[in-house]
């Protein structure tokens, strides 16, 4: 990893759900550390409800912290006091948001959203150096001849240009990191790479930090120089992208990735399509989230939250039996390792 931009340490959010007398609290985010260096692509994955999007919000300080700090370029979100601090955090760490058809407003040419972004986040230019800017920014997401996308309405793009206008508006701040929130999940598969290599692009040209987040493997691992994998508001594994897709060592990244569907294996129905989904973690007890899917459960994970810890070079994983031989487990041969519940009781 480059130096580090952006680190969370301890990121936590909880909302509160329910009626007054039955206030419930929702973790949608628990005890997150992560950090992204400088120029790196970084994706998180996990399932719809793993907390992801809650992430990147709160890197986007639409919402504030249960607990935990936010720090970019070394200095604490929390201590961002005057509005003129709190502006320059949002052009260095833009958002681009899933829905292309809903994130730009359709009453307007493109040039509006990109000029309105110049005027606010850089006054110092003139309406010259903002058209020019403009133009600049629209070339850079392949969007030629610039002048005339400026000139267009949204329902004259496609879904895969209008969200190159999402990178255009993003750009526009001179970000140092683009906080990438499911960007090609509603565009056709045939533009999507076209959406991943423009990502790519901007890194190398414009030097641009991603946190990619996205619920499809084979994305990530297309554009990824590391993973994280998250699971029920939990960390649970991170490693370069092709170590941690090659090797997972998470039951949870191991279930994730037999869900992929290989367009070249055998026909037929895998016994392993049935994944479920993260639940919803209301007060939650101690214990490992992912236990009541996990067919290497031992009776420790039922009481003791595990936390990620190293194994092998930059690699962190969150599970209690990690280390251990997943037949082992299920074969109860491991003399050092208690014999999973799923093969006490013959399942799997
Ligand atoms: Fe969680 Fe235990 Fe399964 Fe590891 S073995 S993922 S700690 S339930």
């Amino acid at each position: 990893m480059t130096e580090p931009l952006l680190r969370t340490v301890g990121l936590t959010r909880h909302f509160r759900v329910g009626k007054l007398l039955s206030r419930q609290s929702l973790h949608a985010v628990d005890d997150v550390d992560l950090t992204i260096g400088k120029g790196e692509i970084v994706a998180l994955v996990g399932e719809s409800g793993s907390g992801k999007s809650t992430i990147a919000r709160l890197l986007a300080r639409v919402y504030k912290p249960t607990k935990g700090e936010i720090y970019f370029e070394g200095r604490p979100l929390s201590r961002l006091r005057s509005r003129k601090r709190r502006l320059a955090y949002s052009s260095d760490v833009p958002m681009v948001f899933q829905d292309p058809y809903s994130s730009i407003n359709p009453a307007y040419r493109v040039v509006h959203g990109i000029a309105r972004a110049l005027r606010l986040h850089r006054g110092g230019l003139g309406r010259k150096g903002r058209r020019g800017e403009v133009e600049r920014v629209l070339d850079a997401v392949g969007l030629v001849p610039a002048a005339a996308a400026a000139r267009k309405f949204p329902y004259e793009l496609s879904g895969g240009q209008r969200q190159r206008v999402g990178f255009a508006q993003a750009l526009a701040f001179r970000p140092k990191l683009i906080i990438a929130d499911e960007p090609v999940s509603m565009l056709d598969v045939s533009i999507r790479i076209g959406i991943l290599n423009l990502m790519s692009e901007l890194r190398e040209r414009e030097g641009v930090s991603f946190l990619y987040i996205t619920h499809d493997v084979a994305s990530a691992r297309y554009i990824a120089d590391r993973v994280l994998v998250m699971y029920a508001g939990h960390l649970v594994e991170e490693g370069p992208t092709e170590d941690v897709l090659q090797r997972p060592k998470h039951p949870y990244t191991q279930l994730l990735l037999s869900a992929v569907p290989d367009p070249r294996a055998e026909l037929g129905v895998s016994d392993k399509t049935d994944v479920g989904e993260a639940p919803k973690v209301v007060d939650p007890k101690e214990g490992c989230r992912f236990q009541p899917r996990c067919p290497y459960a031992i009776a420790r994970c039922e009481t003791e939250t595990p936390v990620l810890r190293e194994l092998g070079t930059r690699r962190l994983v969150a599970c209690h039996v990690a280390e251990a031989d997943p037949q082992d487990l299920l074969d109860g041969n491991d003399a050092g390792n208690e014999q999973s519940v799923a093969g006490r009781v013959g399942r799997r």
